[in-house]
């Protein structure tokens, strides 16, 4: 809300009218209401109208938009609204109920520990736990019709993946570095030669089919349809923190991180006002940047602002533009409740009280005209920075249509060629346990005659759509004792399985369990499935994000993407944050947080305004 004095305003002069001096005095009186009388505040918007400018609009209220809104009102910036197109917050962190369990379906790891903002946010405050990597010695690999794999030739075989794994940050991983081929062919290449080496070796045939399932594990890391897509050198690109590979949550699951972001979380009276800033089902259709950008010194066609923008002074007005929509509350902001489905609902529940006691200031207004956003369901917004969020797989679906004029050439080729996986989650609830204590899963050694055998018997589980081949097995996970299992579905089957229903895509499981383990077991019926559908989504289009051979090939780069789009006098007008944007944290929660902070940072110090006394001041109360 504006701070600033009310502006003394003159009544205008009234034109001569040939009117009854009643009239007169009617359209005067209506005239005066309208005004604010000086020494007076000027009125407010009333509850729930919508505003429509806003200094700063962040698109989207995934990790990395909600990283930024944090890091702006820490910083004393208020002025900004959060356009989400979904019914909830949280993008690819979706934390949902399921049973007397929660699960994630999406990001669940926390990954590392060293460098790790997630980590040195949750860490000290005992939020994480260990769990470990599915470990090959508590997984079986079995064959259909229940066979174990010998456990001695499994270990041998993960060992040589592993050992090639950890190759990656050592002396191999400059070798990989300069690799030209493919992750897939460089990966097949050592494991050869290392094959060849051992005295005894396992049976051609388990060698064959533990690849097959090796290959379908690495895809979770990048979601690649095939690892002879993914870039053997843009591998090394990404950088592991140090420490635990994959702790999670003990409680709450991923959605913990937004209360982390907004210190909701110790302090819920400190909390950042970031969720009142939110409009929910607010799908943004258009952004119009090209006036912000050019003003009135348009430029030719072809030429790219990019190269065109000098670091000049910019002009400040003192305008303020800092009304905001204060609505009803949501119950559960992380979830698509009925309270918060209606377009434009803000998710606060909290009070006024925060945003309105910061000071506020407004430098850094720019002399151009603002950027126009669009939306679908017929809304309006302008600003003067556009922050856009949204996952890349948006950015390749839409982009075109997205963004009035196009993105700058070198932009729209990182869109194009950077890779965006496809990863979904499956999950299984069973009354009560049906597998041995102690045991992490079964990873499953399909053979081709698997596949014919399950599309002959089970076309109505969509078995012709081959979904199944995507499947790699079945986990346990621990911290939900006795009745999850789970699965990661990778590439095109993972595309292909989000077209057939949950009782479809359950049965199928269930099937394919039987086929597997209905031997040594009496599989029951599961009572609950859910599962993740991230690709048939409009607003995400996959997973996350990694290096293929295209974006070796076309020169892409993540730091391409994430270029700002400057106005003529160097001042930050479209902005791009995600996980796509960072360079070595890509594809992760981490990443996607830095990568908010780094453009709420640009902002800042467009403005001056970096470190203010009372962010400093609200961190010695921390
Ligand atoms: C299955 C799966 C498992 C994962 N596992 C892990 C893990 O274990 N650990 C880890 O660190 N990371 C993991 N990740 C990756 C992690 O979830 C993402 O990197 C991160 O959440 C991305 O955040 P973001 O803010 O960049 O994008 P998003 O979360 O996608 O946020 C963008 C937001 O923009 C909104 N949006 C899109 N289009 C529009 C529009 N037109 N108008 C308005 N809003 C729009 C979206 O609804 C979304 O809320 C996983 C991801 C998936 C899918």
């Amino acid at each position: 809300m504006s701070r600033a004095p009310a502006p003394r305003t003159p009544l205008p002069q009234l034109p001569q009218l040939h009117l009854g001096r009643w009239l007169l005095l009617l359209a005067l009186l209506a005239l005066a209401a309208a005004l604010p009388l000086e020494g007076q505040p000027p009125r407010r918007r009333p509850q729930g109208a919508p505003s429509n400018h806003s200094r700063i609009l962040i698109i989207g209220a995934g990790a990395a938009g909600y990283a930024a809104a944090a890091r702006l009102m820490e910083n004393n910036v208020f002025d900004l609204t959060v356009l989400e197109a979904e019914p909830r917050i949280g993008g690819r962190v979706n934390t949902v109920r399921f049973a007397e369990n929660i699960v994630d379906l999406g990001a669940e790891w926390v990954h590392g520990e060293v460098g790790n903002v997630v980590y040195e946010m949750a860490g000290p405050l005992e939020l994480l736990e260990h769990q470990g990597r599915i470990s090959k010695s508590a997984a079986q690999y079995v064959w259909s019709g229940g066979a174990l794999a010998d456990q001695d030739d499994v270990d041998m075989l993960f060992n040589l993946t592993e050992e090639i794994r950890d190759t990656h940050t050592d002396s191999w991983g400059s070798q990989l570095a300069n690799y030209t081929g493919s992750y897939g062919e460089w990966f097949l290449e050592q494991f050869t030669q290392r094959l060849l080496t051992l005295e005894r070796r396992p049976p051609a045939e388990l060698v064959d089919r533990f690849l097959g399932w090796f290959e379908k594990y690495t895809g979770f890391y990048d979601g690649s349809d095939t690892w002879f897509n993914t870039s053997g050198r843009g591998l090394t690109q990404y950088k592991e923190c140090e420490g635990d590979l994959a702790m999670v949550w003990k409680r709450n699951g991923y959605r913990s991180v937004f209360d982390l972001l907004t210190k909701r979380y110790p302090h819920p009276d400190q909390e950042l006002p970031v969720r009142r800033r939110v409009l929910l089902n607010s799908e943004v259709s258009a952004i119009r940047w090209a006036d912000r950008v050019y003003g009135s010194q348009r430029l030719g066609a072809g030429e790219d602002v990019l190269d065109t923008v000098e670091n000049n002074d910019v002009h400040h007005s003192t305008q303020q533009h800092n009304e905001v929509t204060e609505t009803a509350d949501a119950a559960d902001p992380y979830t698509a409740t009925e309270d918060a489905t209606e377009a434009g609902a803000v998710t606060e529940t909290a009070t006024q009280a925060a945003a309105e006691e910061a000071p506020q200031s407004d430098q850094g207004r720019t002399a151009n005209p603002p950027v126009v956003v669009e939306l679908s369901n017929g809304g309006r917004h302008t600003a003067d920075i556009v922050l856009v969020t949204v996952s890349l797989g948006v950015l390749k679906h839409s982009a075109d249509a997205l963004f009035d004029p196009q993105l700058p050439a070198r932009k729209m080729n990182a869109v194009r060629n950077l890779g965006f996986g496809q990863v979904n989650k499956l999950f299984m609830y069973f009354s009560e346990p049906w597998w041995p204590s102690g045991l992490s899963g079964y990873s499953v050694l399909v053979t081709g005659e698997d596949l014919e055998e399950f599309k002959r018997k089970y076309p109505q589980y969509g078995a012709q759509g081959h979904w199944v081949h995507g499947l790699s097995g079945f986990y346990i996970d621990q911290h939900k004792p006795n009745v999850v299992l789970m699965d990661w579905i990778v590439g095109e089957p993972a595309r292909v399985m989000e077209a057939y229903s949950d009782y479809q895509i359950m049965m199928g499981c269930k099937k394919w369990l039987d086929m597997f383990l209905g031997h040594n077991y009496s599989i029951p019926l599961p009572v609950g499935f859910t599962r993740s559908k991230w690709w048939s989504n409009p607003h995400f289009r996959g997973s996350y994000s990694y290096r293929s051979l295209d974006s070796d090939r076309a020169d892409a780069w993540a730091a391409h993407l994430a270029e700002p789009i400057l106005d003529m006098q160097g001042e930050p007008a479209v902005l791009f944050a995600g996980e796509a944007t960072h360079d070595h944290y890509y594809s992760t929660v981490h990443g996607a947080i830095e990568s908010g902070w780094r453009e709420a940072d640009r902002i800042l110090k467009s403005q001056g305004r970096y470190r203010t006394p009372y962010a400093e001041e609200r961190n010695r109360q921390r």
